[in-house]
């Protein structure tokens, strides 16, 4: 705060500034006073209508646990960087509270995010509207309890050390989501808009295609989302203390058993490093049918992580919309209908397939229907809405979500919202009717990949998802 040159300033005008500070500062506006060279009293508007908390904490396996995503027995080798779980803490004029979790997961199961949010409820008193557990989605990061347990080799000792690590992980969370909380102080919170092009809509664009048409200046077919929304977190003295921003792609720009964030990885350290003290972190949009192309190099997943921090840099360096006071949130599960479970005779023949992962899926739900269970028709699929502000809105969503569901909510509910997939639970992908009409990989038959006791989800996903955003938003607008 700059303390003001007193002696040309009128008993009246001090005995004002003084009301207006005290004013200011019991509504939690903090006002600092300066005098211009003529004397005239200027007045920055420096913090807050918000308290923000930050907190972070490498999630780097130190045992033997398989990379996860690829669905082979992937042993680490070394690390290229560590891994890091991040928490974001809100908090607005009423007391009103929200944790945002990032994370280096490649997917968080329901059976671990759950355990996190009744401890954090326990502990720190936040119901489930007011945590969202985001993971990037990275291909390098570690397998997680049940996440696509019928992917990999069956192991006994992998069993342990990935139930272990999980077990860790969660207390790890609670702690993560506690300690962000304690670090609640005032801040101020900004929005902007960059760019950054290096995903590619993977199912109208084949991969084999894409260096010759780099080469040959063919341009790329199918939606895309090449926005990179930002928000940045500053302190009322103008230190950055966190920048959070997103992107709609799979970190799967490698492959190798190393260690690292992929390229969200490579963007939040650059961020960090070009803003010292400052934390990054990355909130994976609608990303479930982009992949960053062409791929399979450490140097080109710099590259997208460079290009990802450009893009954030080119936000900040705009003119940043302010997020006024107000933090409202939502939510809801939603039945999401499989198509039609799978019968016995069905696994029956699964069973004895050469695809190995079905062969596992069907050998354990036959042990499951051996064992008197029965096969839900749904899924309890996660959906949230945050309103920060009359200036941003979050939509949350389960599971790997497709670009359309990004492009579909920005265009409804305008300017300032986010969209983000891979929240609280992996689940499956999930298709809009425009990808589940089409089929193919992400609109297929492709449930059996994630365990689930179905092939293929209702046509109608994308409705039940669409009316629940807009009760929610609704609910958090209103
Ligand atoms: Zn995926």
């Amino acid at each position: 705060m700059v303390v003001p040159e007193q002696r040309n300033v009128g008993f009246a005008k001090k005995v004002a500034a003084i009301i207006f500070t005290l004013f200011f500062a019991a509504t939690r506006v903090f006002i600092s006073t300066s005098l211009a060279e003529d004397g005239a009293i200027t007045t920055k508007q420096s913090a807050t209508l918000w308290k923000a908390g930050v907190a972070k904490v490498v999630i780097t396996p130190e045992k033997s646990v398989w990379l996860a995503g690829y669905g082979s027995r992937r042993a680490p080798d070394g690390k290229l960087h560590d891994l890091w779980m991040k928490a974001l803490a809100l908090e607005d004029q009423n007391g009103h509270r929200a944790v945002l979790i990032t994370s280096d997961f490649q997917g968080v199961p329901r059976e671990m995010s759950d355990l996190v949010f009744e401890q954090v409820k326990l502990k720190h008193g936040l119901d489930r509207s007011q945590i969202m557990f985001t993971f990037s989605h990275n291909h390098c990061g570690p397998r997680l309890g049940n996440d696509l347990v019928d992917y990999y080799p069956v192991d006994a000792e992998q069993v342990q050390l990935v139930a272990e690590y999980t077990s860790l992980m969660v207390k790890r969370t609670v702690d993560l989501v506690g300690q962000s909380l304690a670090n609640l102080a005032p801040a101020t919170l900004s929005l902007g808009e960059g760019r950054a092009t290096f995903a590619v809509n993977r199912r109208n664009n084949r991969e084999a295609d894409v260096p010759s048409m780099i080469e040959r200046g063919i341009p790329f077919v199918g939606p895309v989302d090449h926005s990179v929304p930002v928000l940045k977190v500053t302190r009322p003295d103008g230190t950055l203390e966190a920048i959070l921003f997103g992107y709609a792609c799979h970190p799967t720009t490698l492959s190798f058993l190393t260690w690292c964030g992929d390229y969200p990885g490579f963007a939040q350290l650059e961020l960090e490093q070009s803003h010292p003290g400052s934390t990054a972190m990355f909130v994976n949009t609608c990303g479930g049918d982009q992949n960053p192309l062409p791929r399979r190099s450490v140097e080109l997943c710099q590259r997208y992580g460079h290009m990802l921090a450009v893009g954030v840099e080119e936000a900040l360096a705009q003119p940043l919309t302010p997020v006024t006071t107000g933090l409202r949130t939502a939510f809801e599960i939603v039945d999401l209908s499989y198509l039609k479970t799978v019968t016995r005779e069905e696994l029956d023949v699964f069973a004895k397939d050469n695809n190995a992962i079905r062969a596992r899926w069907a050998a354990r739900l036959l042990k499951q229907l051996d064992d008197g269970e029965v096969f839900s028709t749904s899924y309890p699929y996660p959906v949230h809405a945050w309103r920060l502000g009359k200036e941003m809105l979050v939509i949350g969503q389960g599971a790997e979500t497709v670009v359309d569901y990004a492009i579909r909510f920005k265009g409804e509910f305008g300017p300032g919202t986010w969209v983000c997939g891979y929240v609280d639970d992996m689940i499956s992908y999930i298709p809009s009717r425009r990808v589940w009409d089409e089929g193919g990989y992400e609109g297929g038959s492709n449930l059996y990949e994630y365990g689930r006791p179905a092939l293929r989800w209702s046509g109608d996903v994308e409705d039940r998802i669409a009316q629940s955003v807009k009760k929610l938003v609704k609910q958090v607008r209103d």
